[in-house]
């Protein structure tokens, strides 16, 4: 099974790229942001819980997305492969996704890691906040503090799958087709 980690910071492209993929190599596509944002429009529990972190671009518990991304493997076993997006985000989520995967004889097969300027990623996701609803995109405030929280507890990520040698970073500033032929050229290889 071809486990692909999409890696980035916010506004990095990685639901627009994940789509493409998608319809490309006939693969899942799972993003815990997604699932998070659909928990909070439904009022589940879930979505109770997690919404004070999200309206301030803090991140939830890892132990909340473990669950959510576990739940997703169980019921997708006989799948071709899968788009992890936005998960893992934490040294702990990748050390227990390693695990999770490793129950069921799968591993990541690669982290592609899309770089962006800070200043691009801002401008990306105040004009995403025009259109999309999201209100952590809407404010400037949100956006940095997601921007912090990536460079202080996500980015490390990285680390974890380069000394497995599975990273692959990826200039993510270019058209969408460019950035997505960049993609599929490090995906063939595997
Ligand atoms: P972004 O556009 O900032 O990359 P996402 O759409 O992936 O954000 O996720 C939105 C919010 O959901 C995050 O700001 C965070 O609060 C929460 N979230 C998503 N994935 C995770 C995760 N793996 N660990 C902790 N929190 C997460």
């Amino acid at each position: 099974m071809l486990n692909i980690v999409l890696f980035g910071p916010p506004g990095a492209g990685k639901g627009t790229q994940a789509d493409k993929l998608v319809e490309h190599y006939g693969i899942l596509h799972v993003s815990t942001g997604d699932i998070i944002r659909n928990e909070i429009k439904n009022g589940t529990k879930l979505g109770l819980e997690v919404k004070s972190f999200t309206d301030k671009g803090e991140l939830v518990p890892d132990q909340l997305v473990i669950s959510i991304i576990e739940d997703f493997i169980n019921k997708h076993l006989d799948a071709k492969g899968c788009i992890f997006d936005g998960f893992p985000r934490t040294t702990p989520q990748a050390e227990a996704f390693d695990k999770m995967l490793k129950v069921n004889n799968q591993e990541v097969t690669l982290m592609l890691s899309l770089e962006v300027p800070d200043e691009e990623l801002v401008k990306r996701l105040l004009q995403r906040g025009l259109v999309s609803g999201r209100t952590d995109d809407a404010n400037p405030e949100v956006i940095q503090n997601r921007i912090n929280v990536y460079k202080a507890q996500t980015a490390v990520v990285a680390d974890h799958y380069a000394a497995q040698n599975k990273l692959h970073i990826i200039n993510g500033v270019g058209s969408i087709d460019e950035i997505f032929n960049r993609l599929c050229t490090e995906i063939n290889k595997y």
